[in-house]
């Protein structure tokens, strides 16, 4: 017997259910349980920990000089803000489409926060950004790779340069990730990673730290709370380095551990075929769900070697009836998407007007239209091209029900 033709059909995976961690993570992941020793400094006589030797490894994936494990992007960027200098009352620069935990680290360092605008593409606003890094007060600049969008790296690193502004990079979506064949998070003086669960190597939380400035690095390392125990990483600049800073810099406790270390190094190997995994699922979803008339994925300049690991659009309209009937008729079939339009921030979404902690909040016009109408969905890779075309098919046939038609 046939299903009955009036029932539309639904999704029925999670979107947020990730791979299993794999057998060669398992085993790791055992092996330091059995030896009780989880501590990375917790090591005996010649043993190097697994965390010394995933900042190791990553360090060398990276091309960078030097890589330092924590326990989360978001303790990741506050030590890097924190070891390139920043202080209490400084400013630094942030684009305004990014995640919680970016102006968290900010806020977390006492500094102000500078927002940009981003433009149609989702990237940052050159212009807003070449008017704001002009003031002589700016000297640093937080760009979150928000969701994968990687901005015009050349053009970026220009007006840095220009201006004297440090770089530092949130590359939470963008590991593994290029612009022009260099890795994402290359370019900036320091650049900072997540190993927390929906990103793409999953340790349940981490963070991973990369530079090439010795001083930087030797600042982070002591305060991520090193017990002056640095001598154990591998991935540092000389001990005289450390000499020099060894007792002026606080320990703010923002350590890895060996379990999670241990779970990670597997993942790095295989890390450049998970990619290519998400990027046939997205750029299967990108070329459906660009035929659907009233809504566009943004356009994604060739130079970008992205990673889908989420895919974004606008709709066409800006009326918020239609818009929540939109995103209450997919998730009817199934079809979870977040939307950063939302008056309140729900699940993972955060518009910039929420974080209403800093007291300098502006009005950033092109942003709030652009988040208005935009549309988010992660893409696990525990959906298959089949589950891609489905998905695509319910956001076409709910478009067809609920969005304006496109003028003709
Ligand atoms: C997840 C995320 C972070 C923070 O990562 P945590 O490891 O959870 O602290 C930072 N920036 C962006 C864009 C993220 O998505």
């Amino acid at each position: 017997m046939s299903a009955p033709t009036d029932q539309p059909v639904r999704f029925t995976k999670s979107f947020t259910r990730q791979e299993p961690i794999s057998e060669p993570a398992i085993d790791k992941a055992l092996k330091v349980l059995r030896s009780g020793r989880l501590h990375r400094y917790n090591v005996v006589e010649d043993e190097i920990s697994e965390t010394a030797l995933l900042e190791k490894e990553f360090a060398a994936y990276m091309g960078s000089r030097y890589c330092l494990a924590c326990a989360s992007c978001g303790s990741a960027m506050y030590l890097a803000l924190k070891s390139a200098g920043v202080s209490p009352g400084d400013s630094v620069l942030c684009n305004a489409y990014t995640l919680a935990p970016v102006p968290g680290a900010i806020h977390n360092t006492g500094a102000r926060i500078i927002l940009v605008e981003i433009t149609d593409d989702y990237t940052i606003d050159f212009d807003d950004l070449a008017d704001k890094a002009a003031d002589k007060d700016v000297k640093w600049f937080m760009m979150s790779h928000m969701r994968g969008h990687i901005a015009d790296m050349d053009r970026i690193m220009e007006i840095c340069m220009q201006h004297g502004i440090t770089l530092i990079e949130d590359c939470a979506h963008t590991m593994g990730a290029r612009w022009d064949g260099r890795l994402s998070g290359s370019f900036g003086t320091a650049a900072c990673y997540s190993t927390q669960t929906y990103k793409h190597m999953n340790s349940g939380e981490g963070g991973l730290l990369v530079t090439d400035d010795p001083d930087l690095m030797a600042r982070a390392i002591i305060y991520s709370g090193s017990y002056m125990n640095y001598d154990r990483h591998l991935s540092r600049p000389d001990n005289t380095v450390f000499e020099a800073v060894r007792e002026l810099v606080p320990n703010y406790s923002c350590r890895m551990d060996d379990l999670r270390a241990g779970i990670l190094r597997p993942q790095l190997e295989i890390l450049d075929d998970q990619c290519q995994r998400w990027n046939r699922r997205y750029q299967l979803l990108e070329s459906r769900l660009n035929e659907i008339p009233g809504l566009t994925c943004p356009r994604r300049d060739p130079k970008e070697q992205y990673v889908g690991s989420s895919i974004q659009f606008n709709l066409n309209t800006d009326d918020k009836t239609v818009i929540r009937r939109f995103l209450d008729t997919c998730l009817a079939r199934g079809v979870e998407l977040k939307w950063f339009g939302n008056k309140r921030p729900v699940g993972f979404t955060s518009a910039y007007s929420s974080w209403k902690y800093f007291d300098n909040l502006p009005q950033l016009p092109n942003t709030d239209k652009i988040l208005a109408s935009m549309c988010d969905m992660r893409i696990p890779l525990t959906f298959d091209t089949a589950d891609c075309e489905l998905i695509a098919q319910i956001i076409a046939d709910v478009a067809a029900q609920v969005l304006p038609r496109d003028p003709e």
